[in-house]
């Protein structure tokens, strides 16, 4: 298939420029790019070896960063890697440093009000544990629902939401097992420039993510000369992903090609 090609050709490139940089970050999405979706969100563990290659890239010369949806606090727990990443919780409206301080962007009191109403409602209509309020969001997650109870649920809950976001000038995004409003002004990409601003010269980056909310952390790797890659076992049409990596085989064997070359100057796995 033509993707696959390119990605070949494009990865060979990447790792290329990977090897010849001094500074290199690694942007990493984590439900559906490295854990699988699971119906229990407190269950969604990344896939065997990711945790193991993980550790070593962070020990060696890569600066990783995880930027997700979920709550960083949250995801700390579940990744339990030796030596903490910084992660971008939230979407981007918050920043978990390495040293264990946590940021959170301020959200404008109007926004609150809207996100508390649509909490509210969407757990009128559903169980509480589907309906995740985290910092400047509120998500709705029907993984594992039936067709008939999702559009139920959909039917209720999708206009209500819609008209909060008109109100108080939120988002209303879609994602993979549901949908969310968010405070505006930031996504997963203001974390992807943020985080490049700081490394002061050329880096060598790339942002691996699954979702629709992960095309804007692929646009600003991209503005930068970094890499894009769709983590995902169906390709998905319209994506501005450079390349397509099919989890978890794929995904394993880009880390470990990383961690040859930046760890131990090699890419033996080629
Ligand atoms: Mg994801």
């Amino acid at each position: 298939m033509e993707v696959e090609v390119v990605t070949e050709a494009v990865l060979k490139r990447f790792l290329e420029r990977l090897a010849s940089r001094r500074r290199r970050m690694l942007f990493l999405d984590y439900d559906g790019t490295l854990a699988p979706f699971r119906t229990r969100r407190d269950q969604a563990l990344p896939y065997d070896g990711v945790s193991g290659s993980l550790n070593e890239i962070i020990a060696g010369a890569t600066r990783v960063v995880i930027i997700t949806g979920r709550s960083a606090d949250e995801l700390m727990r579940l990744l339990d890697l030796s030596q903490q990443p910084e992660i971008w919780g939230a979407h981007g409206l918050e920043r978990l440093l390495p040293g264990g301080e946590i940021r959170r962007f301020p959200i404008e009191p109007g926004a609150e009000e809207g996100l508390n109403e649509a909490t509210l409602a969407g757990r009128r209509a559903v169980d509480g544990d589907r309906v995740e309020r985290k910092h400047g969001c509120v998500a709705l997650h029907w993984r594992g629902m039936s067709e008939a109870d999702i559009l139920k649920l959909r039917n209720v809950v999708e206009t209500t939401w819609k008209d909060i976001a008109v109100d108080y000038g939120l988002g209303f995004h879609s994602f993979d097992g549901g949908f969310e409003l968010r405070a505006s002004g930031r996504d997963k990409g203001s974390a992807v420039r943020e985080s490049l601003a700081e490394a002061h010269g050329p880096v060598a980056a790339a942002y691996l993510g699954d979702d629709l909310t992960d095309e804007d952390g692929f646009r600003a790797v991209k503005a930068a000369g970094g890499l894009a890659v769709l983590v995902r076992s169906e390709y998905r049409a319209g994506t501005e992903a450079d390349a397509w990596l099919r989890p978890p085989d794929e995904l394993l064997h880009f880390l470990n090609r990383w961690s040859l070359i930046v760890n131990r100057g090699g890419d033996h796995a080629e």
